[in-house]
């Protein structure tokens, strides 16, 4: 089977809170491995993935986009390109997108997908007009019905201009794609999909989104407090750390600002950083 050509695609940066990002981790732990602002936000990246074979482009999440108000991009300082001109950058055009990948849409991974008009205050058009955007199911019927913990991360804006284009595909219908493995995790939302993918020289790259969102996130008890389901977090990790760890997985990090992918050691006990790996 042929593989994929595997690219990093940075959709600018954010900050988000250090404490909500590592759950019940104390903050003297934390920020001796990551330093935060005055107001207690540390640095993260939007780093989304383009999967590229023959005619077919798949870009996996879309960072949070630029059309709400100045008032809640100040809550997360968003610096970088935004999606478009980031893929714009390293030569491909938004409208060679055959196919966009959701893993979850939480602003931050789905707000890149829906643009304002240009000269309007609240006509939207889709970034990838020509792609088929695929995405859970089950996730879509939660996030348009949230609980109110996590109501702030599912905006209207993001989903409604889509469900409209009449280009929503469902994964649990299945994803005709070859090389590319889809699992679904339940702690951090509900139904979150992360794709294992095969490159060109036959190694296998696991995009970990908000399951694993930086390197620090590998220890097991470093759980997002943003996680509807923490337990049920703690265990996909175990599993598919052990499992990525076994059969020489890379693993990908959305989030994490200073490291792409690593592969993994364990010394019985831990999983750990074996090695930073690039894209
Ligand atoms: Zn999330």
């Amino acid at each position: 089977m042929e593989g994929w050509k595997i690219s990093e695609v940075l959709a600018g940066t954010l900050k988000l809170d250090g404490g909500a990002m590592f759950g019940v981790v104390p903050k003297p732990i934390w920020n001796a491995m990551l330093e935060c602002d005055s107001q207690n936000r540390c640095t993260w990246a939007m780093r989304c993935l383009l999967l590229q074979r023959g005619n077919q482009r798949v870009l996996v999440d879309t960072g949070m986009g630029n059309k709400q108000s100045e008032r809640f991009f100040s809550h997360y300082e968003p610096t970088g390109n935004t999606i478009v001109p980031a893929l714009n950058s390293i030569g491909i055009s938004a409208d060679s997108i055959t196919d966009v990948l959701f893993t979850h849409l939480h602003f931050d991974h789905c707000g890149g997908a829906v643009l304002r008009q240009a000269g309007t205050e609240a006509d939207y058009e889709l970034a990838f007009p020509n792609a088929k955007h695929w995405v859970s199911k089950a996730h879509w019927n939660h996030a348009l019905n949230p609980n109110p913990r996590e109501k702030a991360s599912f905006l209207k804006e993001n989903l409604l201009p889509i469900e409209a284009a009449g280009v929503l595909n469902w994964v649990e219908n299945g994803f005709p794609f070859e090389g590319i493995q889809l699992q679904t995790v339940y702690g951090h939302t509900e139904s979150q999909i992360l794709p294992i993918v095969l490159d060109q020289q036959g190694q296998e790259w696991m995009y970990m989104a908000d399951l694993i969102p930086s390197a620090h996130h590998i220890r097991l008890p470093f759980v997002m407090g943003y996680d509807i389901r923490p337990l049920e977090t703690l265990k996909e990790k175990e599993r598919i750390l052990r499992d990525c760890f076994e059969s020489g997985r890379n693993i990908i990090f959305e989030h994490d600002a200073s490291t792409q992918a690593c592969k993994l050691a364990f010394d019985g006990q831990h999983y750990s950083m074996a090695e930073p790996r690039f894209l």
